[in-house]
């Protein structure tokens, strides 16, 4: 939905982590930084050493990357925030392994690197002072990708929540880097066009001296540069109590916040150890944050040994209340290494589940206490329903303009652009859907214009959401496993002149807890009209269900290359849903974008082109 309003971007933030790598290189190395959410990864770089960064969530394209580019022959690095939380994992795929803050161990990699005798792995022990950061090459990333670009004034956190993995890896003491270094990032990145920045720290309030000295230096400078920078950052909820810092965030043009809001229920919130959040009724924090024209964008938390199947409600109540459109509700997931991890472990509350850091899926990694796994996950998708149901997105639109004051948030573009910005949410998600277009304009507040573009911001987040939420929480499961076979018997009678010469196979191999999976193999002669029926059925089954996708391509005559990219372009909406795997031999000459599609990277020769469903339907 934000690639239709906001065509031109692509993702929110580039990869920060990898422009100061690269500024750590020696200066004559040349670097190429690759974000596979803007752009797919080259399947042949001309390059001595490939470097794979990610996060938990990334791990296993992570690791498929990793062993793919090994076992092409390349020396593989790998990094990134998950590595230093749990390098164990990388050991048997990564020539070498960088973890824990990189501004001293990466050079002294490269050193090594040069020398030829590089170690298996650089583990920072200590503490970086930030002071010895260097300026992130901006240069190297697209930065028109993205909606704004990160910038990192600190490191740490001193409070102690029970789940949190930031603390295991930056520890309690905040550390910042200087005031100087803070004017030559926006300097850069006011020199590249850039107009909204992400402060991306852990808690940027974490130490509020430092934090005041910093946002005073902001307003200074906004001042100087004709308030060039729209801002955004993280902070804890007890920025609501401080009121010459929330008049500071004013002045310095923070537009929103987001805050770890995890529960309304002070039993839980004492549970996970989260006191910062009990001082104040947290509804009155999100008002008074509101009162001063900042947005709040929330984290909340369903799972803890304290919650029941009334906690969902209790959220529910909550985030309506508050207002808040950016509500990211997840599961509670235990992290390596945090206390809670090792908590639960004691416990024997563990499982093997596969969504071990994606606290967005249907899944955790561990038994609750007070609920059945199964009526937690339930739970969990009815909430999710509810919150990005029409009437309630515009509920909490209606109920945050009642408290929002004279906001920051002007739009965060051109009037122009903003103008195009609305004409597109109009024709995409508001005409052809009455009951969204009727409480999109009751949600509008007439007398209140400058409120407009807040309105037709939490819009956009909400459809989109919803969109997410209707793509990946499926709620009738039976009814769309049956909508998926009567698709595919369809599909089987119209495709079955290739099907009898052996060209195709369709399969239906497994069902996962979301969805069926159909599976298409290409293996032989085909011809125009074969694509044209594929396109046409692949699209139907995937707007019609939550389906996924995986097309083996095993053998496509060059003629008919044309045809299949065609097929792709037509399909590319789909794409997160649609893995490709396509054999060696044809991978130099069929260009698959794998920003866009999930393509497999077998170290192996595939040895045909499937679509296949896998398995029956229940
Ligand atoms: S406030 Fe946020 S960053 Fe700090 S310990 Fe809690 S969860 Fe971690």
């Amino acid at each position: 939905m934000v690639t239709n309003i906001m065509p031109y971007k692509r993702t929110v933030n580039p990869p920060l982590g990898l422009a100061t790598l690269a500024a750590l290189c020696p200066p004559d190395w040349e670097i190429e930084i690759i974000d596979e959410n803007v752009e797919p990864v080259p399947l042949s770089p001309d390059a001595d050493l490939v470097g794979v960064c990610g996060m938990g969530i990334q791990f296993d394209r992570q690791a498929e990357l990793l062993n793919y580019y090994k076992a092409a022959g390349y020396f593989v690095v790998a990094g990134g925030s998950y590595v230093s939380l749990c390098p164990e994992l990388y050991e048997t795929i990564a020539d070498t392994i960088i973890a824990g803050e990189a501004e001293y161990i990466w050079k002294e990699f490269c050193r090594d690197f040069e020398a030829g005798h590089s170690k298996p792995c650089y583990k920072e022990e200590g503490i970086v002072d930030l002071r010895d950061s260097p300026t992130p090459r901006f240069d190297l990333l697209k930065l028109k990708e993205y909606m704004s670009v990160s910038l990192q004034f600190s490191r740490g956190c001193p409070y102690q929540c029970e789940f949190c993995d930031i603390i295991v890896m930056f520890g309690r003491k905040p550390r910042t880097k200087s005031i100087q270094q803070v004017e030559l990032e926006l300097d850069l990145l006011r020199e590249n066009g850039v107009q909204n920045v992400f402060f991306v720290d852990d808690n940027l309030i974490g130490n509020s001296r430092s934090a005041k000295q910093l946002i005073s230096f902001l307003i200074e400078y906004q001042t100087r540069h004709d308030y060039r920078f729209n801002f955004g950052t993280e902070a804890s909820l007890n920025l609501s109590r401080d009121a010459e810092l929330l008049t500071l965030f004013r002045k310095a043009n923070f537009e929103w916040v987001f805050i770890g809001i995890e529960s309304p229920d002070e039993n839980s919130l004492k549970e996970i150890k989260k006191y910062q959040n009990l001082k104040e009724d947290i509804l009155t924090s999100v008002r008074t944050i509101y009162s001063h024209g900042i947005q709040v964008y929330g984290g909340f938390i369903i799972g803890f040994d304290n919650d029941t199947i009334n906690t969902y409600n209790q959220q529910f109540q909550f985030i309506t209340q508050s207002g808040i459109q950016m509500a990211m509700v997840g599961l509670l997931t235990a992290l390596p290494k945090t206390p809670l991890y090792n908590r639960l472990q004691e416990e024997g509350r563990l499982i093997d589940k596969k969504e071990t850091s994606d606290n967005t899926k249907l899944g955790t990694n561990f038994i609750p206490k007070q609920m059945g796994y199964e009526e937690m996950v339930d739970g969990y998708r009815s909430l999710y329903f509810q919150l990005m149901d029409n009437n309630n997105i515009a509920q909490r639109i209606i109920n945050k303009l009642k408290y929002l004051k004279s906001p920051v948030y002007q739009g965060g573009y051109s009037a122009v652009e903003q103008f195009r910005m609305f004409l597109r949410l109009t024709g995409h998600g508001l005409l052809g859907n009455p009951r969204r277009l009727y409480h999109f304009i009751r949600s509008v507040p007439i007398n209140k214009p400058e409120m407009f573009p807040v309105v037709v911001h939490d819009w956009i987040v909400g459809i989109s959401m919803q969109d997410y939420v209707r793509r990946y929480f499926k709620l009738e499961f039976g009814l769309d496993h049956r909508l998926s076979e009567s698709y595919f018997k369809k599909f089987e009678i119209n495709l079955h002149k290739y099907l009898r010469t052996g060209a195709l196979e369709l399969s239906l191999k497994s069902i996962s807890q979301n969805a069926a999976h159909f599976s298409v193999k290409l293996k032989g002669l085909v011809d125009t009209k074969f694509f044209i029926q594929v396109t046409k059925h692949l699209k139907k089954i995937l707007r019609k269900t939550a389906s996924t996708v995986t097309l083996n391509i095993e053998e496509c005559q060059e003629a008919q290359i044309e045809n299949f990219q065609k097929c792709l372009k037509k399909l590319s909406v789909y794409g997160d849903r649609i893995t490709i795997r396509v054999d060696k031999r044809l991978m130099k000459m069929i260009a698959i974008d794998s920003s866009i599609f999930n393509l497999e990277l077998s170290v192996e020769p595939i040895r045909s082109i499937e679509t296949e469903w896998e398995g029956t339907i229940p």
